[in-house]
């Protein structure tokens, strides 16, 4: 997709491989995805074995090369996540695959990069408490499903009520919006809940998928937030997780506003707040 080139050149022009670290990852070792999704379906991805059905639910057209770049953008989200469990900040390009199960594919979303890295950080490091911080549009319904059992993972999915997908999953927290809801009516409840969540949860690590189909332009969402309202939201995350000294790692997930230009600035909204906080 365009964006990701864009957000790239962007970071660029803006001086941030100078002052973050900068990585390119190398594809995920397939064990670490056979942790959180059946071999089966490992394999028919792999492969391309899938029905027509299945790659139409997808969203894509099969190649070796999406594959590859699944895999990828795997690793980028648990590098992002071993940073933030070490109390900083990663930001992946791309990621926030919240609609893949784990023995399917839904919605653009082959692998879940979350439940990928939460299982990992749960597994190799001391930390068992990660909140999953979901504001995309839609609601998160893989990330919700695969960690339904999993009490050390909290989903909290704050998305606009009528919109995709139809069937929601239960997330630990879910927050259904009505359509065309505004910046102040968001942000006053997003506000109450991250405050509630972390008294009562007090996560180590939290995920935040900070998608930005939640602006009033964009093609697939049903809300009204404006520009400005995107970057409060993200302040309000990130300076939450800042004052209780919690890394954060951050995936884009979804947006399609018709102007690739405010997908890219609302974007790098989130990038320049986690460099003033963080750096
Ligand atoms: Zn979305």
């Amino acid at each position: 997709m365009e964006k990701y080139d864009l957000i790239h050149g962007q970071l660029h022009l803006e001086g941030f491989s100078q002052d973050a670290e900068w990585n390119c990852p190398s594809p995920l070792d397939p064990n670490q995805i056979l942790a959180c999704h059946t071999s089966e379906y490992w394999n028919k991805i792999r492969s391309g074995s899938w029905s027509r059905a299945e790659e139409r639910k997808s969203g894509f057209t099969w190649s070796r090369a999406l594959v590859l770049r699944e895999s990828i953008i795997m690793s980028g989200t648990l590098g992002c996540a071993l940073e933030a469990a070490r109390g900083g900040i990663g930001l992946n390009i791309a990621g926030g695959t919240h609609h893949a199960f784990s023995d399917r594919a839904e919605g653009f979303c082959l692998l879940n990069d979350f439940v990928i890295s939460a299982k990992h950080l749960l597994n190799n490091t001391e930390i068992n408490r990660i909140l999953i911080v979901d504001l995309d549009v839609h609601q998160g319904n893989g990330t919700a499903a695969m960690t339904q059992t999993d009490d050390r993972v909290f989903t909290f999915s704050m998305h606009a009520e009528t919109n995709y997908p139809f069937h929601k999953e239960s997330s630990t927290l879910d927050i259904p919006l009505p359509d065309r809801t505004t910046d102040t009516e968001y942000l006053k409840r997003l506000e109450m809940h991250l405050h509630e969540i972390f008294s009562r949860f007090a996560p180590q690590v939290v995920f935040y998928q900070c998608g930005v189909d939640v602006l009033s332009s964009d093609k697939l969402g049903k809300l009204s937030l404006t520009m400005r309202g995107s970057k409060e939201r993200d302040r309000m995350v990130l300076e939450t997780c800042r004052k209780h000294n919690i890394g954060v790692a951050c995936a884009m997930g979804g947006g399609y506003s018709e102007d690739v230009s405010v997908i890219v600035e609302a974007h790098m909204q989130t990038f320049r707040l986690a460099r003033d906080l963080w750096c």
